[in-house]
């Protein structure tokens, strides 16, 4: 099979497509032959080397993908061969032709979901349901700012908090990104560019400020989050590129919460509930994953670079 590695950590330019063998599934794993890829800014910084879980080198990246059971071990139940699948999480990497799986990391996908939707899944919507579900209790009723809702994350929440009864305000950096969300089912939007955006959300909540913000980008945003939250608001810091200065004092008046969230934390019966909650979701139409770009698996490195960039529409995909 054809597939992507990184014999060393560095720029976008490590990303190297080989040959290598087909891997073979043992016990309780899966063989998925991969439609599509997904793309996630994680990837970027595991491949720089800054984060804090290393591989060993070499290594193919990328955890999410979506595909068809090429063969399963003899301990498989729940999957069979010629199934659509997505995964969240695999043994050898999905920036490849074919990624092995533990059972408990591939889930059905119904066939109204494309692959590429598919790769779409399992970072982003993992992430967006653990912000909203298993971090902050988003409850029906209540007012979210998705902080950066344009993006894979930010149109995941959108959407799930949409289908759960939440007033959603989701921001983005350009007039595209902005009808996305709005398409997507925010109610209201606003452009994190803009200065005066505290204000904007303020207003629109006749100045009670939100109860959950799921923020994209801490070290930028959440002094001025805490200013925005109503009396026992949650802010979840799920996305966070460096420092900042913030009063704690606005957490006091408010009682409010700073949490953190990293999704691989997630417990086994976690991740279970999560994507129970998202097979549910694709199956009804309440979730259907945006995808704004696919490129083939060699131009892995472009891709890599278009993910960090600003005008974010959705998901990045790449086809093998
Ligand atoms: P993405 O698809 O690249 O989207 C990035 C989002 O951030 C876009 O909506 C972008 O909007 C927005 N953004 C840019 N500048 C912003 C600002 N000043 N204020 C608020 N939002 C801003 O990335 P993603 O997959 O959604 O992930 C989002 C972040 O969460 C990344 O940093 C990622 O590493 C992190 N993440 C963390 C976890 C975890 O476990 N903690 C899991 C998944 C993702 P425009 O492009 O429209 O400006």
């Amino acid at each position: 099979m054809k597939a992507i590695r990184v014999h060393d950590f560095g720029g976008p330019e490590v990303l190297k497509i080989q040959q290598m063998p087909d891997p073979k599934p043992e016990g309780g794993q899966v063989l998925v032959r991969i439609k599509a890829a997904g793309v996630n800014p994680v990837d970027t910084y595991i491949r720089a080397g800054v984060y804090a879980r290393k591989p060993s080198l070499p290594y193919t990246p990328g955890t999410d993908a979506g595909g068809v059971v090429e063969a399963v071990g003899a301990e498989v139940k729940r999957v069979k061969v010629g199934d659509r699948v997505y995964t969240n999480g695999t043994i050898t990497g999905t920036y490849a032709e074919l990624t092995l799986a533990e059972e408990s990391r591939v889930h059905p996908l119904p066939p109204k979901i494309s692959f590429a939707q598919g790769a779409a899944l399992g970072v982003p919507y993992g992430t967006a349901f653990r912000a909203l579900f298993q971090r902050t209790y988003a409850k029906p009723g209540e007012t979210i700012l998705v902080h950066g809702a344009s993006g894979g994350v930010g149109t995941a929440c959108v959407q799930l908090g949409r289908a759960s009864g939440l007033t959603i305000i989701g921001t983005a950096g350009t007039d595209k990104g902005r009808a996305l969300v709005k398409q997507e089912g925010a109610q209201h939007v606003v452009d994190h560019r803009d200065q005066d955006h505290t204000d904007q959300v303020m207003a629109i909540t006749e100045g009670r400020g939100v109860d959950v913000i799921v923020e994209m980008l801490a070290n930028v945003n959440l002094a001025k989050d805490l200013t925005m939250l109503a009396q026992g608001g949650r802010v979840v810091v799920v996305g966070n590129r460096g420092t900042i200065e913030i009063n704690p004092r606005d957490t006091m008046i408010r009682e409010a919460s700073i949490l953190g969230l990293i999704l691989w934390a997630a417990t086994d019966a976690e991740l279970a509930s999560i994507h129970a909650g998202i097979v549910a979701g694709l199956e009804n139409g309440t979730l259907r994953p945006i995808v704004g770009h696919e490129l083939p698996l060699a131009e892995a490195p472009q891709a890599h670079k278009l993910v960090l960039e600003p005008g974010s529409y959705g998901k990045i995909v790449l086809i093998p």
